[in-house]
């Protein structure tokens, strides 16, 4: 009999039902004598595909893989050093035919017959690390185009940043996306712009991993790509026009030969900032002032444009202020010549930002029109105004005018006339104190489609009048022609009344044709007293301008410039 045949029998021995549940376990049991095996169960045997009798005897690191050799050996010797009874490990194992098999141990260590054994079960956990692997796999890489996720982004380039702080070498960070993909994904469906998508990455992959760089999908057609250790920013440059250049062949999907175009915004470590965060927004900007700049190019940030972050820091504002309802009415009176009363009063719009305080029209009214954003902010004013004359007439005021400035945005807009007749339906009678404002401009523009809107407006009960009338170039023949009541003289002309002879000959000549043709003159932007004569003199029927007031709240208005008629019958 073999030692340790006799050594196995001796430890087993005794208690056959013993013996019984350890050859048949589920789990692998072997039993260690100054480091060899001298027992092995079926299971473990089968485990790693051996006859037991090739085990048997052979050294206690013969299963375990060769990376894992050394670390296996240390970890056992340090247990046998501190004397511990229990060991509890895992390895990488390899089986007879060579298949690698991700193993636990528990093992429990005593002394036989004054040597030292180890008796231990192993566990197969190769299914539970694999899947385990899968789904981190799962969690780094993004299923449609296989490249990394946002997550592996951030922690990579955090991981470049820090690397480069101690090395001291540069960071590229490209952020870019797909001209137009949102049209591509409308037009052609989902399925195609995920095969727009696949493309793109395979194209910009081959660039980048040649490049040594590292790529990834960050968001739906959003990508980031980090470059380290280069020396100069030609280089950068040169990768950035290599992945124009793969994109010029066109990408085939179903019929289409699709023309499809990058745009990319790039910042640089440690120039144009020091951490994440920083060199994120610059890459952002970058990439905001290549697509204003037309799109299907590359810019790096530039230092210069802090208008440009204020600008795109406004525009995130602008998108929540309607939400907000953080627009507010204010309310210039226009008066009369003759009577000295308000007869109308022009809405203007003023924001309440929650940091910087009330903005005027001139600080966001081109970022709205840019974003557009406009014609909703001119819906709100319109329904605020039709609310605050309802509010008026309930408690008995005697209602003025109110005029609204419409944009291009709103007054194009298919859902205009819609909306203004179902104000009407709702509104009633109240429209006809609604004044619409129309510049010039949209005027001049008018096709015979915006003439006939302008009439059917007015049929509606609505006044049209004309804004900043004098800086376009429409005849007052031409407006006549057209359903408009009120003729609004631009501030530029009633500046120059006071100052410049000619400016005097231009205003008496624009009143005297306009209320030749019926229409109510009003003069914008009088801030004087001789101003004031001057046009009166002319003929002028209302003054709208700083003289009287600048634009005030609803409230001011109620308390200065308002009648109410029902205080007046109590009076009575
Ligand atoms: P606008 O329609 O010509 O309005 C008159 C502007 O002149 C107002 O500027 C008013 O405050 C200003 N003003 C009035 N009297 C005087 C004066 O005596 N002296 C001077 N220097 N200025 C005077 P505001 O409120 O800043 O609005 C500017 C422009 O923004 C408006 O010009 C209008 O075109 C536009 N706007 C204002 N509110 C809205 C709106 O709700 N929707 C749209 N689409 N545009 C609006
Ligand atoms: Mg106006
Ligand atoms: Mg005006």
């Amino acid at each position: 009999m073999s030692e340790s045949k006799r050594f196995s029998d001796g430890i087993l021995e005794g208690d056959e039902k013993f013996r019984a549940l350890v050859e048949h376990s589920v789990v692998g049991i072997y039993i260690i004598v100054d480091g060899k095996f001298i027992y092995i169960n079926k299971r473990l045997s089968d485990m790693f595909g051996y006859e037991r009798s090739q085990l048997i005897g052979k050294n206690n690191l013969y299963l375990a893989h060769e990376d894992e050799k050394d670390a296996v050996s240390k970890i056992i010797e340090k247990n046998l050093k501190e004397e511990r009874e229990n060991i509890e490990y895992s390895f990488k194992g390899v089986t007879k035919s060579g298949e690698i098999r991700y193993i636990h141990v528990f093992g429990s260590s005593f002394l036989y017959e004054g040597k030292r054994a180890v008796i231990g079960t192993l566990i197969d956990e190769t299914e539970r690390v694999l899947a385990k692997r899968e789904l981190e796999r799962l969690a780094r890489y993004d299923t449609l185009t296989g490249l990394y996720n946002r997550y592996v982004f951030m922690e990579e380039f955090h991981r470049a940043i820090e690397l480069a702080k101690y090395r001291k070498h540069r960071v590229a960070l490209f952020l870019m996306d797909i001209d137009n993909f949102k049209r591509i994904n409308d037009s052609l469906g989902h399925g195609e712009g995920d095969e727009v998508l696949k493309e793109v990455s395979r194209r910009i992959r081959r660039v980048i991993e040649s490049e040594g760089g590292l790529f990834a999908r960050i968001g739906g057609d959003e990508f980031a790509i980090i470059i380290e250790n280069f020396d100069t920013i030609d280089e950068i440059g040169t990768i950035a026009r290599k992945l124009k250049a793969v994109m010029k062949k066109t990408i085939k999907i179903d019929d289409y030969q699709l023309r499809i175009t990058l745009s990319i915004g790039i910042s640089l470590f440690p120039e144009h900032g020091s951490d994440i965060k920083h060199l994120q927004k610059a890459a952002d900007i970058a990439l905001y002032q290549t697509k204003k700049e037309g799109k299907n190019d590359f810019a790096f940030y530039a230092h210069d444009n802090g208008a440009l972050i204020e600008k795109i820091a406004l525009e995130n504002d602008l998108y929540k202020a309607i939400e907000r309802d953080e627009f507010e009415l204010y309310l210039q009176p226009q008066i009369s010549t003759k009577s000295s009363l308000a007869k109308g009063m022009e809405a203007l719009v003023r924001w309440r930002h929650p940091q910087r305080g009330i903005l005027f029209p001139g600080e966001f009214l081109e970022l709205a029109s840019e974003t557009g954003l406009l014609y909703r902010l001119d819906i709100v004013v319109l329904e605020k105004v039709l609310k605050l004359l309802s509010r008026w007439e309930k408690r008995g005021y005697r209602l003025p005018i109110v005029s609204i400035n419409i944009s291009n945005a709103l007054f194009h807009h298919s859902y205009f006339l819609k909306m203004m007749k179902r104000n009407r339906k709702i509104y009633g009678d109240l429209c006809k104190y609604v004044e619409l404002e129309l510049t010039e401009s949209i005027i001049m523009q008018s096709t015979k489609d915006s003439a006939s809107l302008v009439k059917e407006l007015a049929m509606l009960g609505y006044s049209i009048s004309i804004d900043d009338f004098g800086t376009g170039y429409s005849s007052l023949s031409h407006l006549k022609s057209l359903n408009v009541n009120k003729l609004k003289i631009d501030r530029t002309f009633v500046h120059d009344i006071a100052t410049h002879k000619n400016g005097q000959v231009i205003v008496k000549a624009i009143i005297a044709m306009g209320k030749t043709l019926g229409l109510e003159i009003v003069a914008e932007g009088v801030e004087t007293e001789e101003e004031l004569k001057i046009l009166q003199g002319f003929g002028c029927d209302c003054i709208q301008g700083f003289y009287y007031t600048k634009p005030v709240t609803s409230r001011e208005i109620e308390e200065k410039w308002l009648v109410c008629e029902k205080r007046e019958e109590n009076l009575l």
